[in-house]
């Protein structure tokens, strides 16, 4: 089907019919007791979140820290947009570099066996980091790395506004929660970050390390679970 051409009139007509519709509309709407009408809602609405894929395409081929010179992949994150979950490492290692994918290496694998632990799906979670490229030699991440960097994985967040998001090691415990405190004393409480339930936790790096404290990821696990209300967490 074809639309009418109509000839150049045609939108100034439209136009007066939709300002009269309006009209009938709002006269419709006063008589029903409408007194207010809610347009500084309607300007939040406009204001709304970015998808994740603005927050990709925002990102882009990044040079903006040194990082970029030895990566070979971003590793941006992946999952489900609208999980009830999110999972934030620390950064990219060698094979997450290779395949441009986070945790898919041996701490990645630990990582799979806590999500199926908890009930889950790694499809049906978000997975991320705070930084998105891999330091040379898996070095820890340097402060102005995190700071150039940790801004792109709070818009991630607030793109997805999950319901909890399990923070897994210091570097990602202490960049959502602004704090220079060790991982050791978060983990076990829940916080917050912009109303967004965080539960920090051990690494799963770490626990390959200190096999020991798989028990005190559990606890951190069964307190993510509690604040899900016991249900799954896609
Ligand atoms: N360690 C992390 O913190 N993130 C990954 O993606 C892989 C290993």
């Amino acid at each position: 089907m074809t639309r009418s051409s109509g000839g150049r009139g045609e939108p100034r007509r439209e136009l007066a019919t939709l300002v009269r519709s309006l009209g009938h509309y709002l006269q419709f709407q006063a008589k029903v007791g409408l007194e207010w009408v809610p347009w500084e809602r309607a300007d939040a609405m406009k204001s709304r979140e970015e998808t994740l894929a603005e927050v990709r395409a925002d990102l882009g081929e990044c040079t903006r820290c040194r990082l970029h010179a030895t990566r070979r992949h971003i590793v941006y994150g992946e999952g489900s947009p609208s999980a009830r979950v999110v999972i934030v490492g620390e950064g990219p290692g060698e094979d997450e570099d290779v395949q441009g994918r986070p945790f898919v290496g041996a701490a990645g694998r630990l990582l799979d066996a806590i999500v199926a632990a908890a009930g889950w799906r790694r499809d049906e979670l978000y997975i991320c980091n705070v930084i998105k490229c891999r330091p040379p030699r898996n070095r820890n991440p340097q402060e102005d790395e995190i700071d150039t960097c940790g801004p792109f994985l709070k818009r991630q967040i607030r793109a997805i506004r999950p319901r909890a998001i399990l923070a897994v090691g210091n570097v990602a415990a202490r960049f959502l929660l602004a704090s220079e405190t060790p991982i050791s004393g978060l983990r076990g409480r829940v916080h917050d970050f912009e109303g967004i339930a965080v539960v920090p936790t051990y690494h799963p790096a770490y626990l390959l390390r200190n096999p020991v404290q798989k028990r005190r990821v559990w606890q951190d696990l069964e307190l993510l679970l509690q604040v899900m209300g016991g249900k799954s967490g896609g």
